[in-house]
């Protein structure tokens, strides 16, 4: 397939792609707290390496130069992963079982109803992908639209059509929103690194990344899933206020948890591969739990004011509230990824 000099798009509201929970910054976890079971997911990313060929399109200097800024900005990367070509991105996910066809947060009627309510960034810059520069955007669409990502009909077309909008002409995004959507989720993964993802990185760095046999088993295509643990644990290190809005997210979440294998369980009627993970969390979430109220009181690291803006938490250390319960949710009239 030869890259079209435009790409268009327009999204009809079907809500077909809403069938998995997204990628979510920690704020925006916390937020919906009750509607997403929050996992930390580790995927392993392809470096662009030059003469690389993609729909017709010949990466250059200019595209690996791009892409791997870009990578620097936003990933991790290990001695051996240079070698191999790869870096990891570490981020959260709401938790699916193999089975779920839907995120948790699509209304009966297909409409998204977190869509006024601090939609995931993610989302919003569907169809593009913040790990891809903008130069190369135009790769994602083509991608995107040969491999039927994106399973309504007609939502990436090349070249212009009638009610839809240029997306992409070029090298240039020339959405503006798709621009600002791009620029907040990478500003999100910015911002993740630097608070908890260069420190989960080292704790677990050892076990996971510097082995080769271990890091091998870290998917390409899909994410491997642990526990939200690591990521809260260095959180709540950082002041009392962080530590409480940690427990409470945690206490959050063992309802959440609790509702969910007692559905799985409904369905399946036995422990499968789903409800043995969610009483893994669950586990891990209870011990967790434990050990930050039986820790002594936080002083407050140098970032402290940083972070805790960043989560949300108000001038005098309270959080801010949560959206509702998922069943007290009301359904935005507008649908899926627009
Ligand atoms: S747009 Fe809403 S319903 Fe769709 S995946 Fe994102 S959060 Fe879920
Ligand atoms: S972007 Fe998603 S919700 Fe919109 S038309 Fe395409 S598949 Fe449907």
């Amino acid at each position: 397939m030869v890259t079209a000099d435009a790409w268009s798009f327009r999204c009809s509201a079907c809500g077909r792609c809403c069938n998995s929970s997204p990628q979510l910054s920690v704020p925006e976890l916390f937020r919906h707290q009750h509607i997403f079971v929050g996992s930390l997911a580790i995927r392993r990313v392809r470096r662009l390496q030059p003469g690389e060929r993609h729909f017709g399109i010949t990466a250059d200097a200019g595209d690996c130069a791009a892409s791997s800024e870009l990578a620097e900005r936003l990933l991790h990367r290990t001695e051996e992963s240079t070698r191999g070509g790869y870096d990891f991105l570490l981020t959260m996910q709401g938790f699916d079982s193999p089975s779920s066809t839907r995120c948790p947060a699509l209304g009966e009627a297909r409409g998204c109803t977190i869509h006024r309510d601090r939609k995931p960034a993610t989302c919003s810059a569907v169809p593009l992908e913040a790990l891809a520069p903008d130069r190369l955007q135009r790769l994602v669409l083509a991608g995107r639209r040969s491999s039927g990502d994106l399973p309504g009909s007609e939502c990436i077309v090349s070249g212009e059509r009638r009610g839809f909008s240029v997306v992409t002409r070029g090298a240039a995004v020339t959405d503006a929103a798709m621009r600002e959507a791009l620029a907040r989720r990478r500003a999100d993964l910015t911002a993740e690194k630097r608070w908890w993802g260069d420190a989960v990185f080292g704790i677990l760095r050892k076990e996971l990344f510097d082995d080769a046999a271990a890091a091998g088993r870290i998917p390409f295509d899909g994410f491997l899933a642990l526990a939200a643990a690591p990521v809260l644990m260095v959180l709540a290190e950082v002041s009392e206020s962080c530590r409480g809005r940690c427990l409470e997210y945690l206490d959050a979440q063992a309802g959440l948890i609790e509702a969910r294998i007692a559905g799985a369980e409904l369905r399946s009627g036995h422990a499968g591969p789903e409800i043995r993970q969610l009483h893994a969390f669950l586990r891990t979430g209870d011990a967790l739990r434990r050990a930050l109220r039986a820790s002594p009181a936080r002083r407050g690291t140098a970032h402290a004011a940083g972070i805790e803006a960043w989560l949300g938490l108000d001038l005098t250390g309270n959080p801010q509230p949560p959206s509702p319960r998922r069943e007290e949710n009301g359904e935005e009239p507008t649908y899926g990824l627009q």
